[in-house]
């Protein structure tokens, strides 16, 4: 019997997806249950070349100049089309991922409809910067700055919320009027194509928007940072990836934003409402199988309710429903892939020699026929850990934190900024002037106060120390994909 002949995701340059080439092609895989779901077109040092100079041309021939109305009008009209494809969009990320579809609507696809309403309500009210110079002699003069787009855009994304980050870019991209030559990760090729299809729909014009599929090294996405006519990068993926990406456009002096890992604390004190800060610890700690770079994996819990907090965690842990992603009462998917799952377990292994307990999880669950190949951990708790077990240092990504005592504010604070990153920090206290003075304590790009994960798009977005340079969101994502041109008149 003839077996059906592979269902292709495929590369889409200068407007036109490209016919796929077997010798040269990755199997995209199903982490709920380990089958084949695809074969993905790996784009090779030419297409990728091809890409970046059709973008080129993209930008030249008109693209850059197009009236900011009209770009915004378009932004609202993928928005619109991505809605009317929401579920085909829900698939494709649940089918890549293996995230429970009640996510994919809620979280993952949602917030691309969102990303694009909000870039272009942003660019159609952004002004530009004027001051009026006074001179010697009673003259004046104007000082303005003109804002153009940065030009051709890498933009280079991970697999945890694959379109949520990759529109996050491409929206105020392609707002600030750039083109974008979008790399997504090997792991999660779908939505970005898919996206191709719908910005082609709704009218965006040939090669501005470019989908190169691939891995890191030696493949499209470092072929793509490598590449002489790449005005900028823009990044979200691990510290280490970051940095190397940094060396390899150095020689070049190309802008770079990069949003990185963490390893994101949040600071419990004895005054919180218990109910509400464990709901909020467990939401923040599990969502997305612990796959989101602002995922709490250190908790610090005052000593006196250090014994309350773990339990009901604990308890919210175990409550957790792993199983297939299709069903809407799951809560928890698996890890993107094995070889994720084997470096998750290396830490389990560490812990333990640490001389951790395990108050939750801890093993990887059997869940049954169908999903005995997937990627599946239990949601897993430790204390009995401190700051300086690598456990407690290094990002595990992964549905785990190490619970932590502390005694006082000043302990807490020290505790929570002892550490390499700086992405995000979540203080639980009913004091308010506690919460904004922890708060503003942090090293970090982000710190919640009762809340998680609460975004407002128009706020900066991004982190410090391993976790990034530079700021996303509203504002700080138009200055990003633009360059000012200062012009003074002297009047
Ligand atoms: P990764 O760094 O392995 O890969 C990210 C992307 O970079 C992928 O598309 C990959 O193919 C590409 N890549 C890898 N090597 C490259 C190279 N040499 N040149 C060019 N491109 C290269 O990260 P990942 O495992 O996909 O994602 C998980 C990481 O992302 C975690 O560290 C997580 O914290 C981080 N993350 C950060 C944020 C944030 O906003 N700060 C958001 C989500 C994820």
């Amino acid at each position: 019997m003839n077996s059906p002949p592979p269902l292709w995701i495929r590369n889409f340059v200068e407007g036109r997806f490209v016919e796929p080439d077997p010798d040269r092609s990755f199997p995209a895989v199903d982490p709920a249950t380990g089958s084949v779901i695809a074969r993905v077109h790996e784009a090779d040092r030419a297409l990728v070349d091809r890409a970046v100079t059709g973008a080129r041309r993209a930008l030249d021939t008109g693209w850059a100049q197009t009236p900011v109305r009209e770009r915004a009008a378009l932004l609202r009209r993928a928005a619109d089309r991505i809605q009317e494809r929401f579920e085909e969009f829900v698939a494709a990320e649940v089918a890549d991922t293996g995230k429970p579809v009640t996510q994919a609507r809620e979280l993952d696809v949602a917030r691309a409809l969102t990303n694009f309403r909000t870039f272009a309500d942003v660019v159609a009210a952004a002004g530009q910067e004027s001051f009026l110079t006074e001179l010697p002699g009673g003259r004046t003069a104007l000082n303005y700055a003109v804002r153009k787009p940065l030009g051709v855009v890498a933009v280079i994304v991970p697999w945890n919320l694959p379109l949520l980050l990759l529109t996050w870019k491409v929206a105020p991209a392609l707002a600030c009027g750039n083109a974008v030559v979008v790399k997504p990760s090997e792991e999660t090729p779908a939505t970005a194509t898919l996206l191709a299809e719908v910005l082609a729909e709704v009218g965006l014009p040939a090669g501005v928007y470019n989908v190169v599929h691939g891995f890191g090294p030696d493949s499209a996405g470092q072929y793509l940072v490598e590449h002489p006519s790449i005005d900028g990068v823009t990044f979200t993926g691990s510290s280490a990836t970051g940095a190397h990406v940094m060396k390899t456009v150095a020689p070049r002096v190309r802008p770079v934003s990069f949003e990185l890992g963490g390893k994101n604390a949040a600071l419990v004190f004895d005054d919180v409402d218990l109910d509400e800060a464990l709901d909020g610890l467990s939401r923040s700690v599990f969502t997305n199988t612990g796959q989101v770079c602002l995922c709490t994996e250190r908790v610090y819990i005052q000593r006196s309710i250090f014994d309350d907090i773990a339990a009901g965690l604990a308890e919210r842990a175990r409550a957790l429903r792993l199983g297939s992603p299709l069903d809407t009462e799951t809560t928890t998917g698996p890890l993107i892939s094995q070889a994720h799952r084997e470096k998750v377990l290396s830490y389990f292994e560490l812990a333990e020699q640490s001389g951790a307990s395990i108050i939750a999880g801890g093993r990887v669950p059997e869940l049954g026929p169908g999903l005995d190949d997937g990627s599946w951990i239990a949601p897993t708790l430790w204390t009995g850990l401190t700051n300086a077990d690598r456990v407690v240092r290094e990002e595990i990504f992964g549905p785990v934190a190490a619970l932590i005592p502390f005694d006082t504010e000043a302990e807490a604070i020290a505790l929570a900024n002892d550490t390499d990153y700086g992405l995000a920090a979540a203080v639980w206290t009913n004091d308010l002037r506690r919460g904004h003075r922890v708060a503003q304590s942090m090293r970090v790009g982000m710190a919640w106060v009762n809340t998680w994960f609460l975004r407002d798009l128009r706020s900066p977005f991004g982190g410090v120390g391993l976790s990034g340079i530079g700021r996303e969101g509203g504002e700080s994502s138009l200055h990003f994909y633009t360059e000012p041109t200062n012009v003074c008149v002297q009047l």
